[in-house]
């Protein structure tokens, strides 16, 4: 791309600092520039469409440009803009929205504690567990368990918790008290010879034996996505989470369901927590809770974690903790009109209607030459390509997304695997454009690295 003096995409150059992005390559390359959206498409500002089979960075259930939640939040901006919920303060959206998510949750929770991202609501609930282990009169009882390929965030705390090397190299993390088990991820982690069950099985007694060396009396949580998304959407084998449930059980460690990709419809039921019998303690939602038209996220804590926590503050005389913006009002408003929409049109029944149609066709993806594996469930999956000589791990698959793009459609290299995750209002039609894009995209692929 030729970048033009002064264009948007110039002074992108020369003032921005972007992430995830190799900071060098932006300022030969330049960034795509998108002006608009509306339902499922975007548009960059050559006026170019895509489709914009990623919602965003899975987050934007409802489609680009619905005016409703324009709406809702113009008419909260013009009642009260702005007021927080710190120091016995309150104020009508938040308390609409507390009392909405308890109705919704997938399990018996007590209380809703509002943040503004994903990071920061898995960076409370770390505290938090902290926090509870203080008031229950176990301070060695802090270590937090994760999985490797887990994502749960950038901020010190939810950065250490995910799982993934570049999330911690040159960032001196993770933190220490912080440790990862083996991702579930079959194909990948079996040992020879190993059948689905006996992996499983595996993965279960990899987290008995770490709980085991660390000592039980230290380890306070494990934190886990129903689906693991950022890793490379991986679906964890049929009993899986059984199994590592049963262990946390018996060892007092509290589960942490980590929605922010899985919450409000993505995987065909309301949250991941129902698809896969999770029993978590602690829930934390983002991304399509709004739609991400606003900045927003939460946590729900159950009554274990609420009676000791509550207690606690009592005891020191305030929760310390809050970020000016928890529970804006703005964005509360704007999330009940986006959860209002995900209910009124049914759009987790649209996902359990389209999946098969999805699912078939990504599927039918993995008998391509260049593919090695086709995972997913409900309205989100990956394509993984073979590795290939004179190709490193990870090139193929950001080369492969660049020319999916330019034919029209957005997808998301994760490493060598390209994920989809198309708003949740997709009709089948756009469906079968997805994949007529992504088959073609793969043969155009094919020629162009000589692999035909
Ligand atoms: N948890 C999960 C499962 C996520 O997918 C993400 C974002 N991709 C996060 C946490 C972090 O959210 P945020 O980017 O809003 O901090």
């Amino acid at each position: 791309m030729t970048v033009q003096p002064n264009s948007v995409e110039a002074r992108d150059q020369a003032y921005q600092l972007h992430s995830y992005t190799n900071a060098r390559a932006l300022e030969r390359d330049g960034a795509l520039v998108i002006d608009r959206g509306e339902g499922v498409y975007v548009y960059d500002n050559n006026g170019k469409r895509y489709i914009e089979a990623m919602s965003g960075l899975w987050s934007v259930a409802v489609g680009f440009g619905e005016k409703r939640l324009v709406d809702a939040a113009v008419r909260q901006m013009s009642i009260l803009p702005y007021y927080h919920t710190f120091t016995g303060r309150t104020h009508g959206p938040s308390v609409d929205l507390a009392e909405k998510l308890i109705q919704m949750a997938p399990v018996p929770m007590s209380k809703v504690y509002f943040t503004n991202s994903g990071s920061e609501a898995n960076d409370t609930a770390m505290k938090i567990v902290w926090y509870r282990s203080n008031a229950l009169g176990k301070p060695e009882k802090k270590k937090i368990i994760s999985r490797v390929k887990g994502y749960h965030g950038v901020t010190i705390a939810s950065a250490s918790l995910t799982g993934l090397p570049n999330n911690h190299r040159s960032f001196d993390l993770p933190l220490s008290n912080v440790l990862h088990t083996t991702c579930p991820h079959y194909r990948v982690f079996a040992q020879e010879g190993e059948t689905e069950e006996d992996f499983v099985a595996r993965c279960a007694r990899d987290l008995e034996d770490l709980i085991l060396k660390e000592g039980p009396d230290t380890v306070a949580a494990f934190i886990g996505e129903p689906v693991m998304g950022a890793g490379g959407v991986i679906v964890p084998p049929a009993g899986y989470w059984n199994a590592i449930q049963a262990v946390l059980r018996k060892y007092d460690i509290l589960l942490i369901a980590d929605e922010v990709i899985c919450g409000f419809g993505r995987t065909g039921e309301m949250f991941g927590t129902t698809t896969y019998g999770l029993q978590p303690d602690i829930i934390t939602v983002s991304k399509q809770l709004s739609s991400s038209y606003q900045p927003i996220s939460a946590l729900l804590i159950n009554e274990r974690v609420y009676a000791p926590l509550a207690d606690e503050s009592a005891k020191i005389g305030t929760f310390g903790h809050g970020f000016t913006a928890s529970g804006h009002p703005v964005a509360a408003a704007v999330v009940l009109e986006n959860l209002a929409i995900i209910e009124e049109r049914d759009l987790v029944g649209n996902v359990r209607e389209l999946s098969p149609l999805f699912i078939k066709r990504l599927k039918a993806l993995e008998a391509h030459p260049l593919a090695v594996e086709a995972r997913g469930v409900g309205l989100i999956g990956a394509l993984e390509l073979h590795p290939r000589d004179g190709f490193a791990a990870g090139q193929l698959g950001p080369k492969f997304a660049a020319l999916m793009l330019d034919k029209g459609v957005i997808g998301r290299a994760i490493g060598d695997s390209i994920a989809l995750c198309p708003p949740l209002i997709v009709d089948e039609q756009q469906i079968n454009t997805i994949f007529d894009t992504f088959e073609a995209s793969l043969d155009a692929f094919a020629k162009e690295i000589g692999a035909a």
